[in-house]
């Protein structure tokens, strides 16, 4: 006989000590989210987080690539906004770019050696980014691997940081996001991101 859907539910729950309806909750939010190997830039998407510095007003990697593809507008608001703290967001217009905004960030700048602090930094730059986007109305948003390039943040305990902020935001925040896309740009973390979504967000 093969065990209807409700009976296996009812199944999973009594060994996990968890309803049938916590169980649907629960695998719900994998499908909330995707990983993208390519440029952030092209996605169309309500907003792209930038992996910024504390000046706000452009730099290397996927921040230069931001600016560029916005276009000198984006410095122009940038140049408002007085600069951000580590952990910390805050957001722009997307001018050229196809998405609506741009929520910039600050990750900690870790050379190879995480401190508990750089942890707590990186996990912050998820949350505060997340935080604005449900404060603006902003369902669908991608992230950059934050920190993993200049400032040095070792490739996969980043990856383990920042699926474990986005989990946690998403189980709270279920009905105000309806995607989050985690865009790789290596295929070193592309191969991190492929294992450890479906650990961190099981299918069933
Ligand atoms: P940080 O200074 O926070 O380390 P970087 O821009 O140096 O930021 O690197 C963060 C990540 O963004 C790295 O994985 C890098 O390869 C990636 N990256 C660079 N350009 C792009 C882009 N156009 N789209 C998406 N990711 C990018």
């Amino acid at each position: 006989k093969i065990p209807s859907l409700m009976e296996e539910l009812k199944s999973k729950a009594s060994s996990d000590d968890e309803s049938p309806e916590e169980i649907q909750v629960k695998n719900s939010l994998c499908e909330k989210v995707s990983f993208y190997k390519g440029d952030i830039t092209q996605l169309e998407v309500d907003a792209i987080v930038n992996a910024a510095n504390t000046s706000l007003l452009g730099g290397g990697g996927v921040d230069g690539c931001i600016h560029r593809a916005s276009g000198p507008s984006l410095l122009a608001e940038c140049r408002e906004l007085g600069g951000c703290e580590t952990g910390q967001a805050k957001i722009t217009c997307g001018y050229e770019l196809p998405a609506k905004y741009v929520i910039h960030t600050v990750g900690p700048i870790a050379r190879g050696h995480i401190t508990p602090n750089h942890k707590q930094d990186l996990a912050s730059c998820y949350n505060s980014s997340l935080t604005l986007a449900t404060e603006n109305d902003i369902r669908t948003i991608a992230f950059p691997c934050i920190s993993t390039g200049i400032y040095g943040y070792p490739n996969e305990p980043a990856a383990n940081v920042a699926l474990t902020t986005v989990k946690e935001f998403l189980k709270k925040n279920r009905d105000k996001i309806d995607r989050v896309i985690f865009c790789v740009f290596l295929e070193v973390d592309f191969k991190i991101y492929k294992r450890k979504l479906n650990e961190f967000f099981p299918k069933d």
